[in-house]
């Protein structure tokens, strides 16, 4: 027999293997097979009885892995798309999906369990030596009950290695763990609002289709999905919930934990440690887990029984990977639950604008929560500073600073928000106008003041800080700009009895991670931060969220900029006055006519939306037409371009549907010492691009590489 093996490689094809005594029951199994020189772990993809390469050329697969069930057609189905979509290998696609343990030859991790003693172990217990004092400890703790190998190791050191002697001299035995049946619990009463949501949610859940929840920060989103998944675990069924942030994750996994005692609830990010992620792929392949928790890469979980797909924070650009296999988290959710014929509910109270768009049009279900969902808590006052009124000191107008004393006055917090990290953007010469740039991007370093160091943001390279102007001599560089270390220094200046903490992710990194600074941030008076802040965290005192720099987003090249910009804002905002005390919001702008603004101030997203997608519409863009680029990076931008020009020259002939633009460098061209350059392709047919995509990249993989390496990236959102 043959099979048909998908393999980790750059080659858009399935390798053909001999092998004996399989049958179509090893179709999504692992196997192990001979590459080249090397051993690599494929995926069975299919089994044939002939190849089409010669016999004398085929070789014999090694080993089948049959300790893991085999991936079921769902799944294939999904990496299938995943790859013809986003025109990758399927191997690649498959790699990029199975946990990294789960690609290489070693052996499976068990599932976690617990162990328990014996009644040779009671008897050796009772026998101990007294000096064995660290496996005393473990049989004691073990004669009280069965526990995991976990708790065993927080409590006593070296249980690993006790363990196993254990386990070998007949004391200690593993058992399975055995879970009681999940429940949920502290339901909300809900709000008529959430009652129609959930209501009408719930007649729909297993057939396919696409719910946008579009509800207003607060209004109580996170209540009506766990409602709803609660459903689906009483139907035996399971759930998967995908986050944008990996930050944001061990929150949510308590908050989750707290709501579905008993429940198995497997996390899946890349920050994982690869033990654990296996461990959970597993739990959630076997269908042992409940609920499946992740960032993006958790789309591609094994879920045999899967029955709702919810994507909070739908809109959030992290859903995108970057590199690698470009695919939308967003965009795959919807194609797997379309696979299990389930619903996935889409949550924002931003969406993006082609969700938006296509509940307008009806391809998908509009869920709308207008009200925030505890009565006290009244959607915050919004006000915009007319910085061409109230001039600025150190960043501040008058207005802010006197709304920020008020709240210390009254023992409030405040939140400034600015979504630039570091002391300052740019270190400049004012003498000769030289400018501090990253030697490996085409980007300013940020100055660093707490570490005295300057940063490139986008390669994260680090130097010190030169004493003088390498032109001129001129001793005398100043920072322009300001990042949130400036802020938190001027704001210490001017407000020296406040405590005041600064958290963007140079904090994160600097203290033991997002837990602990936002332990810290509620006993704050003054909160400094960037983006990290805006999601997903509730201050009970905070009472004033004061925006700095607002306008960056405006005027952006990126048509996306003040999509994102407005979200940002909202959600922002929307950390204000949350529980019982009335919030208020001051964005400091010198175009406070913007419609930007003025949308904003109204609350009223559904207009700007509206606006923007007439502009939308106008223009030519996305969502009302589909895009994709053809990317090549080299060491030196001129091979980039020629390998590009030479790509367009090749492209399929037929293609009336189809604007391919010239060939161009990225708007930042230059990134970790890689000169990038693009070709974009546009059509109103996402099939016809489809289509030209497929004819194109046969022409592309066949074309000698000239010392680039290009990529497709459909649905691309970095130009
Ligand atoms: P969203 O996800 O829409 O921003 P959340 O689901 O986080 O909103 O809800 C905001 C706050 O309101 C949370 O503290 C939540 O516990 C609370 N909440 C949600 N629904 C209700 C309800 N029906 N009654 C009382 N409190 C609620
Ligand atoms: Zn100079
Ligand atoms: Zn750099």
């Amino acid at each position: 027999m043959i099979l048909r093996v998908a393999l980790d490689v750059p080659v858009p094809k399935l390798f053909d293997y001999r092998a004996e005594d399989v049958t179509r029951a090893d179709i999504g199994r692992r196997v192990v097979v001979p590459f080249g020189k090397k051993r690599l772990v494929g995926l069975i993809i299919d089994i044939a009885a002939e190849s089409e390469v010669p016999a004398s050329r085929l070789r014999v697969a090694e080993t089948i892995l049959r300790e893991v069930a085999p991936l079921e057609r769902e799944w294939l189905e999904l990496v299938k798309f995943c790859s013809s979509y986003y025109h990758r290998p399927l191997g690649e696609v498959t790699a990029a999906a199975l946990p990294p343990r789960l690609r290489a030859p070693g052996p499976v991790p068990d599932p976690p369990s617990e162990y328990a003693l014996t009644q040779a172990g009671r008897d050796a217990l009772a026998a101990i030596a007294p000096r064995a004092r660290r496996l005393r400890a473990l049989l004691t703790r073990l004669a009280a009950g069965a526990v995991s190998e976990a708790d065993l190791r927080g409590d006593v050191r070296g249980a690993r290695a006790l363990l196993r002697r254990g386990v070998e001299a007949g004391w200690i035995v593993p058992i399975a763990v055995e879970r009681p049946e999940p429940r949920f619990e502290g339901a909300h009463e809900l709000t008529p609002e959430q009652r129609e949501a959930v209501g009408s949610l719930r007649t729909q859940l297993k057939k396919f289709g696409v719910s946008l929840l579009f509800g207003v920060t607060g209004s109580g989103k996170t209540e009506i999905y766990l409602q709803l998944i609660a459903e689906v675990l009483a139907q035996r069924r399971q759930a998967l919930v995908l986050v944008p942030e990996i930050a944001l994750t061990p929150a949510l996994e308590n908050a989750f934990r707290a709501r579905f005692p008993g429940a198995c609830i497997v996390t899946q990010t890349s920050a994982s440690p690869e033990l654990e992620r296996a461990r959970g792929w597993l739990l959630a392949h076997r269908g042992a887990a409940h609920i499946v928790l992740g960032t993006r890469l958790a789309v591609f979980a094994s879920l045999p029984r899967l029955g709702l797909v919810v994507v909070d924070e739908e809109q959030d650009i992290s859903f995108k990977q970057r590199d690698g296999v470009r695919y939308s988290a967003r965009d795959l959710a919807i194609a797997r639950a379309q696979i299990a014929g389930v619903r996935v509910i889409l949550c924002s109270a931003t969406p993006s604008l082609e969700s938006f768009h296509h509940a307008s049009t009806g391809k998908y279900d509009l869920v709308s929560l207008t009200r925030r969902a505890i009565r006290e808590a009244e959607m915050p006052e919004m006000r915009l500073i007319d910085t061409r009124v109230h001039s600025l000191r150190d960043g501040f107008s008058a207005p802010l600073l006197e709304a920020v004393s008020t709240r210390l006055a009254r023992g409030e917090q405040s939140l400034v928000f600015l979504n630039r990290r570091g002391y300052a953007p740019v270190l400049a010469c004012p003498a000769c106008g030289w400018v501090k740039g990253c030697a490996r991007c085409s980007a300013h370093m940020v100055v660093h003041l707490t570490e005295q160091r300057l940063r490139c943001h986008h390669c994260g390279l680090a130097e010190s800080i030169p004493r003088a102007c390498p032109e001129c001599g001129n001793p005398d560089l100043q920072p322009f700009g300001r990042g949130t270390q400036r802020v938190e220094l001027s704001l210490g200046e001017k407000f020296p009895e406040a405590r005041i903490l600064r958290l963007d992710s140079d904090a994160v990194r600097a203290r033991s991670g997002l837990g602990d600074l936002l332990e810290r941030a509620t006993q704050a008076d003054i909160l400094v931060g960037t983006q990290i802040l805006a999601k997903g965290h509730h201050f009970e005192r905070l009472t004033l969220v004061g925006v700095l720099n607002a306008d960056a987003g405006l005027f952006s090249s990126d048509y996306r900029a003040s999509e994102r910009s407005f979200a940002q804002l909202q959600q922002v905002s929307g950390r204000a006055g949350r529980a019982n005390l009335p919030g208020e919001v001051l964005i400091q702008t010198r175009y406070p006519g913007h419609p930007l603004y003025q949308s904003l101030v109204k609350h009223d997203y559904p207009g700007f939306a509206r606006s923007l997608l007439a502009e939308r519409r106008e223009a030519g863009f996305p969502p009302f037409v589909f895009e994709a680029v053809l990317r090549a990076e080299s060491g030196e931008i001129a091979r980039a371009m020629r390998f590009l020009r030479s790509a367009v020259e090749r492209a399929p002939t037929r293609r009336a549907s189809i604007v391919l633009y010239d060939p161009a460098p990225m708007s930042l061209a230059r990134l970790a010492g890689v000169e990038r350059a693009q070709a974009l392709m546009q059509s109103r047919s996402r099939a016809r691009l489809q289509e030209f995509l497929r004819e194109w990249s046969d022409t592309l993989y066949r074309m000698p590489a000239q010392g680039v390496r290009w990529h497709l990236d459909v649905d691309p959102i970095e130009f």
